[in-house]
């Protein structure tokens, strides 16, 4: 079990991060990303190259691999800084995806090429796993690659890849042969190139996060396979096991509680803040302790760096994902009046200044709580992160 006694050096660290936060994260880009909405994949990629400056860009990596090395403790505190400071979230794609897989199972090869260009903030990633038919069913996807040469020739129809109009780089689970267990391999694939297709799919904001992704003999190098051909499934299993538990979106909800106490506190409700209702309060204090016992076992699961303990990875999906439904519910309901305006993230994400009927703090909250109804779907259903638990904690 973790010790999570404060340590003065990790007071210490935390001035360090502080102190650096002071400095460096540009104010513009604070104050874009403390509006609640997706943070941009350009704030992403300036924010990734000044934390590489310092050698921060990975927190959660290894060393050996251009990580930190950064205790548990560390990340959180580090986490809980930038959040305070209001820097972007960064490439969760790479940092808890493809990018542990790639230098556990990668070549050297492999490697050299895709993790320091990643670190540097010059490659953006998106998920290409689900299809039309293939979603919480996923092993029965039917997208093909077939060896040619020195390459892989891949079609067939990928959907609701996040971000892929912006990525550089897709890695995509394809089947190679048949059967789930040994017929599916994860490739890596450069995202701009022909026989590729990105049409867009407007979420229910009208907004362009979401795309289907269409394969028409695309081409990529063996060499940039990951791991094992006919292995694939149990790079995926451990790769969504690490999606959920990132998926209990401890940033993230971190994120929303302050944005929940500053909306709270500057906004006026008979008289007084919101923030001194005492059932409003309640209301806040309940979430927040939901918040942290989440963040413990978070922070349990993490420190199972050998996998030797129980599976938290459903349990963090299914509570993180109804605590950031909650919180950005609670948003819009403590905005009153003005949380009923839609304001949109295209016009952010370009820079574009926002009509404001409401006050500073308005925009984003309902464009992000409507976006967040789908996290009780993405990164695997909460139905089925049910059954899963059923199965393994109470035999059923
Ligand atoms: C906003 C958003 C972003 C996404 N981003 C990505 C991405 O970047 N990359 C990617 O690869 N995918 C992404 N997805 C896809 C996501 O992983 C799938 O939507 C999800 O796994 C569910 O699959 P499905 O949509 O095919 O629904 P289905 O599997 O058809 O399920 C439909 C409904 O039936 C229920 N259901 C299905 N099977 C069972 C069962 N056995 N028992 C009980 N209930 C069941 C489900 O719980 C669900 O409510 C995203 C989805 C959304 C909504």
């Amino acid at each position: 079990m973790t010790d999570l006694s404060r340590d003065p050096a990790d007071e210490r660290f935390r001035n360090e991060v502080r102190a650096f936060l002071e400095d460096n994260l540009p104010p513009e880009m604070a104050r874009r990303n403390r509006q609640g909405y997706h943070a941009s994949r350009s704030d992403t990629r300036e924010w990734t190259r000044i934390l590489h400056a310092r050698g921060w860009s990975a927190p959660n990596w290894p060393v050996e691999h251009g990580g930190t090395g950064w205790t548990l403790a560390q990340q959180a505190i580090f986490d809980e800084e930038c959040t305070a400071a209001g820097a972007p979230l960064l490439d969760i794609f790479g940092l808890s995806m493809v990018g542990p897989l790639i230098y556990t199972y990668g070549t050297d090869d492999l490697k050299a090429r895709i993790l320091p260009p990643f670190l540097r903030g010059e490659i953006s990633w998106a998920q290409g796993f689900s299809e039309p038919n293939a979603g919480s069913d996923l092993g029965s996807l039917q997208t093909r690659a077939v060896l040619d040469g020195d390459d892989y020739v891949i079609n067939g129809r990928k959907i609701w890849t996040s971000g892929a109009h912006e990525a550089t780089m897709i890695f995509f689970l394809v089947r190679t042969g048949e059967g789930t267990r040994n017929g599916l391999t994860m490739l890596i694939v450069d995202a701009r190139q022909p026989g590729i297709a990105i049409r867009p799919i407007d979420d229910i904001r009208k907004e362009h996060s979401l795309n289907e992704v269409i394969l028409d003999d695309v081409r990529t190098p063996v060499a940039n396979r990951i791991g094992e051909e006919g292995k694939g499934w149990g790079y995926a299993k451990a790769l969504l096991e690490n999606e959920r538990a990132f998926a209990a979106e401890i940033p993230r909800n971190r994120n929303h509680l302050a944005l929940l106490r500053r909306i709270a506190r500057g906004t006026m409700r008979a008289g007084r803040p919101l923030i001194e209702d005492p059932v409003f309060a309640a209301r806040i204090a309940e979430a927040e302790v939901e918040f942290m016992a989440l963040e413990f076992l978070a922070l349990r699961a993490m420190s199972d760096t050998d996998g030797s303990g129980p599976s938290f990875g459903s349990f963090l999906k299914v509570r993180g994902s109804e605590l950031v439904q909650r919180l950005t519910q609670l948003q819009v309901e403590a905005l009153g009046d003005h949380g009923a305006y839609l304001y949109s993230e295209q016009a952010h994400m370009a820079g574009q200044p926002q009509p404001a009927p409401g006050p500073e703090f308005a925009p984003g909250v309902w464009s992000e709580a409507m976006y967040r109804r789908a996290s009780s779907i993405y990164g695997g259903a909460n139905e089925i992160q049910r059954t899963l638990i059923a199965k393994q904690y109470l035999d059923l």
